[in-house]
């Protein structure tokens, strides 16, 4: 289906961290409204004194500008729009459509067991007329007789039995407007014509779709998005899983890795296919390629596809976010010749990390000696001293220094100790780097240059002697 300009929100509510489930939310949104010509706002769901914190708001924003999702309009805030949510109210009471109760859960839970029925409200005040009061809440008059059909992209038209929904509260007892009114009203005010949001709130959509049809208002197409679920198919959870945005992007995931692997949760676009630039999603996005069934987040899978769009990365860009990096270090200073250093290392690093966090381990040797603490953790045996030992008596000869002349002499003496180079460049690593793992060792030693790679490893030889 395709509008002149469809106008679609995205509507965060601010409790928590920013759940890749929301971001996705988001991106599905953009991507149809960029894709359709038409405009999306932010609307920022704070009703909920209890749950809310301004600064999950601000988590919230800042995440979707880091995952480059921009807005038309807003960010519009529902805790500013409660007028708005009464005077609907109050209209809908006038019209007929709504009526104020005063049972208490407890007398609802004991109508419920006496008349050994179906659980709900009975309308027990429907007719009683009462006027608005304190602790009195509103409800919405059901016509237990219609069926509701809400048209969504992704589920066609799922039907709802009106008689298995009650008259539902529209606002509570204490005046606070719930969801299902507050987001009617919003949708109607700012000319929402397509609501694209979680599988959770299908539910509640038969109850919005009610209050369209009360108010005479358009009904928006709906598209409710397949629940994202972790590796044992449970539906993803803030306690249980690693879920917030905000960390992802702290541990160096890249927001384009991230929205690319986040667009194919629930789409499919055909073929094997699996990197998409953001022109590319926008060109080939559709509802009808979105599925119901569950998606799995996967960490790992997401992993790869960092690792790949950290190593297609333009290497000045590379270099500029890595230096993004290292300004969260104490180590790190911005000099000169440590950019020339780090330009210099960062093709070697870019082809080999999955997160952008692992540029600290990579290059930290390279602008400060491992510590004593690193080096005695790690003691060398025996032999490993004879190896660094040697490797130190050879290095004065290696003329020029450069990684292949420090190969060939390493070689050699692997050669004469007839072990493998790769035995024989693992105490040096650690001598040099104070870890098992980094770039190749033979452009690191040339990087670090002579002089340094000869007091690392004398350092290392300063070592006390394990016992045993
Ligand atoms: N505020 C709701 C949420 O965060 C979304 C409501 C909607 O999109 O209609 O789940």
């Amino acid at each position: 289906m395709t509008d002149l300009h469809p106008r679609l929100r995205f509507a965060p509510s601010p409790t928590g961290y920013f759940h890749v489930g929301g971001a996705r939310t988001a991106l599905y949104n953009w991507l149809y409204a960029r894709a359709q010509g038409g405009s999306l706002l932010l609307r920022i769901d704070d009703t909920d004194e209890a749950r809310n914190r301004p600064e999950w708001t601000d988590g919230i924003i800042e995440a979707l500008s880091w995952l480059e999702i921009d807005f038309d309009e807003g960010p519009v805030f529902q805790s500013q729009r409660r007028e708005r949510y009464d005077l609907c109210a109050q209209e809908l009471v006038e019209a007929g459509r709504a009526y104020y109760c005063q049972c208490t859960r407890e007398e609802i839970d004991q109508r419920v067991k006496e008349r050994n029925g179906p659980p709900g409200y009975d309308g027990f005040c429907r007719e009683l007329g009462l006027s608005q009061g304190a602790g009195r809440a509103l409800r919405f008059k059901v016509d237990r007789e219609e069926v509701t059909t809400v048209s969504d992209l992704v589920r066609g038209e799922v039907r709802f039995e009106n008689s298995s929904i009650e008259d539902f509260v529209l606002v509570k007892g204490n005046g606070a407007p719930l969801y299902v009114l507050a987001n009617f009203v919003d949708d109607v005010d700012f000319h929402i014509t397509h609501v694209v949001r979680a599988e959770e709130h299908l539910p509640t959509t038969p109850k919005a779709v009610m209050l369209y049809l009360a108010r005479g208002e358009q009904v928006p197409v709906f598209a409710h998005l397949p629940v994202l679920v972790n590796e044992s198919r449970l539906k993803l959870s803030k306690r249980r899983d690693r879920v917030a945005v905000e960390d992802f992007r702290d541990q160096g995931f890249l927001p384009e890795a991230m929205c690319n692997y986040l667009a194919l949760l629930g789409w499919s676009p055909g073929g094997n296919r699996e990197f998409f630039t953001r022109l590319e999603m926008l060109e080939s996005f559709s509802f009808d390629r979105v599925g119901h069934s569950p998606a799995f987040f996967d960490v790992v899978k997401m992993t790869h596809f960092n690792k790949h769009y950290i190593s297609v990365m333009d290497p000045a860009r590379f270099v500029e976010r890595a230096i993004r990096v290292l300004e969260g270090t104490t180590w790190w200073e911005p000099t000169e010749e440590n950019v020339r250093t780090l330009g210099a290392i960062a093709p070697l690093v870019q082809e080999r990390i999955s997160l952008m966090a692992e540029v600290v381990e990579m290059t930290e040797f390279l602008f400060r000696a491992p510590s004593l603490e690193t080096l005695s953790a790690q003691p060398l045996t025996a032999q490993d001293r004879t190896s660094v030992e040697m490797t130190l008596g050879l290095l004065s000869d290696v003329e020029p220094w450069e990684p292949l002349e420090i190969e060939n002499k390493l070689r050699e003496l692997a050669a004469e100790r007839e072990t493998s180079l790769r035995k024989l460049q693992a105490p040096i690593r650690i001598a040099l780097t104070g870890r098992r793992i980094g770039p190749p060792l033979f452009e690191s030693i040339a990087l670090l240059g002579k002089e340094e790679t000869r007091a690392r490893l004398l350092a290392v030889l300063d070592q006390p002697i394990p016992e045993g």
